[in-house]
């Protein structure tokens, strides 16, 4: 099983924003005055700190019993994940089985709010509904976004398929030339990610000329989308990538770039290859892919990243001179044997054939860890 959370908007009426906006207010503030008691009695034992904060802060907010539970648990679970924990803001809200109830025949969700259980109907699409489709989820929590909107984040177990290891392997090189590369040949070109990029970069030339408080925060809503365009394309591919793995009953094999910089500490890093392991989008890319790949039963193993592009795919031989490459760009022409192929493609290639010595027990080659199971992601929203 695996726990996504799965993000909904809400459609809310006008003359209820006030409420949520209230029971918002409440649970920042029980929050706040439950992180100082905490913090000055050096208390961080959920029921300890119950016995000290409940009465007080369900008096001084007016909130409902199970909300300031979940205020004592958001501050706990804060104060454990961070170091430093931030005064907490009215945007966020706790809810589990007593103050929250997903009804799939009306689409609706019924929330508890200071003033009383209120219902909201829900403006998803498919892919959300078929997500929360048979689930009696027992927690969500509720958001404010800056603009204004209000957002539900509800937290369904998934069962995954259970998996045989299989033979088959995708192997896919992510991020040199193109996105992604496959060794079945398919490839995402980066071509169209860097025309938008290159479009909002010349908008956001013209607009810092101007250097007005208009211009700033036209500036964040750019970053903001171009963010998720990238997010809506990474999204994309790795639903492909996942769906043909999928079809073709197959892993899917990337290169390990987690460790890179420990590993390759020796070696000076080209200009490529900080790229592709510092860049967030990548990170996205391959965390999309292993979620998505859990939910749909598809094994995903990792290579050890070193030669994965200098090799030939079909002899394994490398270029006997330190420093060359029978790579060229985007052309590898083996030396030894004469191989010529597109130069990811052949790097693909090489991924996969180390994938399948991961996912096959037993065979030759680099051993590597097989990343079989849903923990190793994190609960990510849809
Ligand atoms: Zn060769």
């Amino acid at each position: 099983m695996q726990t996504i959370s799965v993000k909904c908007k809400l459609q809310v009426p006008v003359e209820l924003r006030s409420k949520i906006d209230q029971t918002l207010q409440g649970f920042a503030d029980a929050c706040n005055q439950i992180y100082e008691t905490a913090k000055r009695e050096n208390c961080w034992n959920t029921t300890k700190l119950h016995h000290k904060v409940y009465k007080p802060v369900r008096e001084a907010t007016g909130l409902k019993a199970n909300h300031v539970c979940q205020a004592i648990r958001r501050v706990i679970g804060n104060a454990k994940a961070v170091k430093q924990v931030h005064k907490f803001r009215p945007t966020s809200l706790s809810l589990d089985a007593r103050t929250f109830q997903y009804i799939e025949e009306s689409q609706t969700v019924g929330i508890t709010l200071m003033c009383g259980r209120v219902k909201f109907k829900l403006s998803i699409g498919n892919y959300q509904m078929a997500l929360l489709k048979g689930q009696s989820p027992t927690a969500a929590t509720l958001n404010k976004t800056k603009r204004g909107d209000y957002y539900i984040n509800i937290c369904v177990d998934l069962p995954t398929d259970p998996t045989g290891r299989t033979p088959k392997v995708i192997g896919v090189d992510l991020g040199r030339r193109d996105i992604a590369t496959t060794s079945t040949g398919k490839s995402w070109s980066g071509k169209q990610i860097q025309s938008v990029r290159d479009r909002y970069s010349k908008v956001r030339a013209n607009v810092q000329s101007k250097r007005t408080r208009n211009s700033r925060r036209l500036l964040r809503r750019l970053s903001g989308r171009e963010r998720r365009f990238q997010e809506w394309l990474n999204h994309n591919i790795s639903k492909q990538l996942v769906s043909s793995a999928k079809r073709s009953n197959s892993a899917l094999a990337f290169e390990d770039l987690t460790n890179i910089r420990e590993s390759l500490n020796q070696k000076p890093r080209s200009k490529t290859e900080r790229r592709r392991t510092n860049n967030w989008a990548f990170y996205q890319l391959r965390l999309f892919v292993g979620y998505k790949a859990n939910i749909a039963g598809v094994p995903v193993v990792f290579v050890p990243p070193a030669y994965t592009s200098q090799t030939c795919s079909r002899c394994g031989g490398i270029h006997p001179i330190k420093g060359k490459s029978y790579r060229n760009g985007k052309a590898f022409k083996c030396g030894r044997c004469g191989f010529e192929h597109d130069a990811d493609i052949n790097a693909a290639i090489n991924i996969a054939v180390l994938g399948k010595s991961v996912s096959l027990p037993g065979s030759p080659g680099m051993s590597c860890q097989l990343q079989g199971q849903m923990s190793l992601f994190p609960t990510i929203q849809i």
